[in-house]
């Protein structure tokens, strides 16, 4: 008969380490005459995500995560779609916001894992650009942060390029 001891990382037992995890997803219609804004990166396209700001299904399922995790609500929440001052907002502002929340709370992102579900275009030569600008806005290293993204083989209203989807997961840490 014999006993284990579990030994935990020495901070453990001086700070106990506090962890929280979140997820997000964002819908979009996909129309002609918008702007195709993903991961904050404006990217060539023949239609575009309608929404009340920028549309920016990536960076929306983000926020969303984070204050997720901290049961802080959603994005519609924090940044109604009735009030004017959100107009055609670029969503680098609400990931900046949203961030923020998560700062004062004392939280910093450990990383961000997330999925982009779009049957066009192909959003591959955009991923890094993606990555650095929301890098620079959550001050982590582009290496925390995971960008996927996959079509529905031309299943449902994604395969039929009528809208963007995206998921996003993110993991807190208490400083
Ligand atoms: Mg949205």
């Amino acid at each position: 008969m014999g006993f284990s001891v579990f030994l935990l990382p020495l901070n453990c037992y001086i700070w106990p380490m506090s962890f929280r995890i979140g997820q997000g997803i964002d819908f979009h219609q996909l129309v002609e005459g918008r702007d195709l804004w993903l991961g904050g990166v404006k990217i060539p396209h023949n239609k575009g995500a309608l929404g009340h700001s920028d549309a920016d299904v990536l960076l929306h399922a983000i926020c969303d995560a984070m204050l997720g995790a901290l049961s802080l609500g959603d994005i519609g929440q924090h940044f109604p779609d009735t009030d004017a001052s959100y107009k055609n907002i670029d969503s680098k502002i609400l990931l900046r916001r949203s961030y923020n929340l998560v700062r004062e709370r004392g939280y910093w992102l450990v990383n961000i894992d997330s999925t982009l579900l779009l049957q066009a275009p192909k959003i591959k030569p955009y991923v890094e650009q993606m990555r650095r600008t929301i890098a620079e806005i959550v001050h982590m290293s582009i290496d925390d942060i995971s960008i996927k993204a996959t079509t529905t083989e031309t299943l449902s209203f994604i395969g039929r390029e009528e809208g963007v989807v995206a998921t996003a997961n993110v993991l807190l840490q208490k400083y």
